[in-house]
């Protein structure tokens, strides 16, 4: 059954609304190449794995998560203008990741990664958007349990999956 200390793989099917938009298709993991995560390590959203919770290999589920409890409200104060010159410091390299649609990972005041996407370029400068993809967006999962495992000590100890589908280190 699945739970706390297990190693958890599921297909699924995700459709995302924003409520503008209507349903979305999102996201499709198959089968043959399921997700695996670690249950009781915070690895992925606490109302997905407690809708989990107790299912046997072979069931099928269905969430449904609001964007406050996924990745949160879409924030216009997370979209900046970038000069164009703060790119070409970093050399010619990083020139080449000025396209619109590139997500580019960068350091925040506290030094924490963020990952901003390109929106648009233009003589104001690079135009990004530090709003998680799906910021703001309703999520509907519908999905099956492919395989549950003992988690290996070393896993549990790191907090998260190895091997195939996992962290190889
Ligand atoms: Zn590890």
């Amino acid at each position: 059954m699945v739970e706390k200390g297990k190693v958890i793989g599921i297909s699924y099917n995700l459709k995302v609304d924003n409520g503008e938009t209507g349903m979305q298709q999102w996201e499709n993991v198959p089968e043959n190449a399921p997700f695996l995560f670690l249950a009781g390590s915070d690895s992925v959203f606490p109302k997905f794995e407690a809708s989990l919770l107790g299912k046997s290999v072979g069931d099928s589920f269905s969430v449904f998560i609001d964007f406050e409890n996924a990745y949160g409200d879409y924030f216009e104060e997370r979209k900046t203008i970038i000069p164009k010159a703060n790119f070409k410091q970093e050399g010619k390299k990083n020139q080449d990741m000025l396209r619109v649609g590139k997500v580019i990972p960068m350091q925040d005041e506290k030094g924490n990664q963020i990952k901003g996407e390109i929106t648009k370029i233009d003589y104001l400068g690079v135009h990004m958007d530090f709003n998680p993809p799906l910021a703001g967006y309703d999520l509907s999962f519908e999905g099956k349990i492919i395989s549950i495992r003992d988690a290996e000590p070393e896993e549990i100890s790191h907090g998260h999956v190895h091997g195939p589908g996992g962290h190889h280190h």
